[in-house]
């Protein structure tokens, strides 16, 4: 191991997206020296923020408590009465309901009251917002509300705008720079990293470190162990470097786990999506049509209630559904009647067509007897009712398995069309327990000196879903707080 280097920071930040961003604009805030490190090159810096809508979830009053985080303000002149605010009670519930009632109540707690005090304190650092996706509704009844707003230029914009603010502000910044290990002193108390970049591996000293380097959704080893057999071979949507490393090193030295480290968010994704994520094309690949069709796996059958609910409540297990067919695969199947219904960006995908279903399942290299008796079966066990997408129409089938609940209308239609489809991962949920310092406990529940936490890494905020536009706010409040107290004078 190389010997103790002259650099010495007050605080380490590993990690270089959002929660990490905030981390180490706060401790900058307190005019101590800090140092992020970035295990990503600087082209593809930021993690999976640069993946994201840039949105924030946060609390407020209405259109005057937005109006300081705009870029133009004057967007809301004489639309102040359009705007809805969004009532702790409404985000507590929203969380809650998601979640089946387990986020730490806690970390929702200090989620919550820090939210605005939050998104007010990155417009001051220097990170623009616009009116955020409902907001900018022209229907003028959902102005604000839940996502009040976004990053200008959403996640990519605000990425860079997080990096030119830790220009402005000196943080000094390294890339290609991957946290290894973590360095503790003889009473426990974590002083730095073992890292390494282009000179090789070396120790880093400082005051404290905050870990804010994401979750374990890009490490195959990591997903086979805590999500299931079948995440071995998921698709990764986001950054090819969010591995679980500061996951492994807490746990090296004691930390305790928090949250649910079985759970993810995932979806069922283009069998052509690469391997890992790419912001240009992330947004085209999911495949979330699927209740006004049929699914098919290898073996030309059916295996899951396609009309369960809306793809909206059920994308996520969907994902994990496809992956344990065989070879993780599925066909999405629909007729030409639905065919104005499929989500816009199917439009980008490679779609196999037929006149006919035999000749469908030629193209797929199915079984066409298979298929066909499927599709005969299904068809002949469609109940009477109307097909109404816009609600659970409650048209569903008699006497076949899986049953479909809603929107079942018979394949009968041509030409038929058929996509390719698999699981996709988003993020993981298991992380490390913080208090609402932002501290990692460890398994006795006592506080690591030294070591901080904040973003996807910690875990405790979600189960079985996630809140949207909650992941970047809790890396956010979470990440300002960790800064702030990661020196050591707080
Ligand atoms: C497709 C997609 C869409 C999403 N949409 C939303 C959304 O709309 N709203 C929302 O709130 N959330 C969304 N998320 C989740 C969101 O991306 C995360 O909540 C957020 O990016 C987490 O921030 P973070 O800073 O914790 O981690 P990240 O932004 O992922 O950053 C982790 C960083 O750690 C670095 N790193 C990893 N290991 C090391 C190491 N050993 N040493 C040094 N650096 C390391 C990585 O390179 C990266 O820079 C989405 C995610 C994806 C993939």
């Amino acid at each position: 191991m190389a010997q103790p280097t002259e650099l010495e920071y007050d605080v380490v930040v590993v990690g270089g997206g959002n929660a990490a961003m905030c981390a180490a604009l706060s401790t900058r805030e307190k005019g101590a020296r800090v140092l992020l490190i970035e295990k990503a090159p600087a082209d593809a810096r930021g993690g999976n923020c640069p993946y994201t809508g840039g949105g924030f979830r946060f609390t407020h009053n209405g259109a005057e408590d937005l109006k300081p985080l705009l870029a133009d303000p004057s967007v809301l002149d004489g639309r102040e009465e359009e705007v809805s605010p969004y009532a702790a009670q409404d985000y507590r519930k929203d969380m809650l309901e998601r979640t089946g009632g387990l986020t730490d109540p806690d970390l929702l707690d200090t989620l919550i009251t820090e939210s605005y005090p939050t998104v007010l304190w990155m417009a001051r650092e220097g990170i623009e917002f616009e009116l955020g996706g409902s907001a900018r509704d022209s229907g003028g009844r959902n102005l604000g509300g839940r996502i009040g707003v976004t990053a200008a230029g959403s996640g990519p914009g605000l990425i860079n705008m997080h990096y030119a603010a830790a220009r402005r502000h000196g943080v000094d910044v390294v890339y290609e720079t991957k946290m290894l290990k973590l360095l503790q002193d003889s009473h426990g108390a974590v002083k730095g990293a073992l890292i390494r970049d282009k000179e090789g591996v070396q120790e880093l000293h400082a005051g404290g470190v905050v870990l804010a380097c994401g979750g374990f959704e890009a490490n195959q080893e990591m997903r086979l162990k805590y999500l299931g057999g079948q995440w071995e071979r998921a698709k990764v949507r986001g950054s090819k470097y969010n591995t679980g490393d500061g996951h492994r090193a807490a746990l090296a030295i004691g930390a305790k786990t928090a949250g649910q480290w079985t759970g993810y968010h995932g979806t069922p994704i283009d069998l052509d999506a690469p391997d890992t994520g790419s912001p240009d094309s992330v947004d085209r690949l999911p495949r979330r049509s699927y209740p006004y069709g049929i699914m098919l796996n290898l073996r030309g059958q059916r295996f899951v209630d396609e009309g369960e609910d809306f793809a909206l409540n059920n994308f996520v297990e969907m994902g994990s559904k496809i992956l344990k067919q065989p070879r993780g695969i599925a066909f999405q199947v629909f007729d030409s009647k639905v065919e104005a219904l499929l989500e816009p960006r199917y439009g980008s995908a490679s779609v196999v067509t037929a006149q006919s279903i035999e000749e469908l399942a030629q193209r797929l290299e199915l079984n066409p007897p298979v298929v066909e008796k499927t599709v005969r079966e299904f068809n002949s066990s469609i109940q009477e009712g109307v097909f109404d997408s816009s609600k659970l129409d409650g048209k569903s089938t008699k006497g076949v398995t899986p049953p479909k609940s809603n929107w079942a209308q018979p394949i009968d239609t041509p030409p038929f069309s058929a996509y390719r489809v698999t699981g996709g991962i988003t993020y993981t949920f298991g992380g490390l327990k913080i208090n609402t310092r932002a501290q990692v406990l460890d398994t006795e529940d006592n506080v690591i000196p030294g070591l901080y936490a904040a973003g996807e890494i910690v875990g405790g905020f979600f189960y079985f879903d996630s809140l949207r536009a909650s992941g970047l706010m809790h890396g956010a409040v979470f990440g300002r707080i960790a800064g702030a107290n990661a020196d050591g004078t707080a």
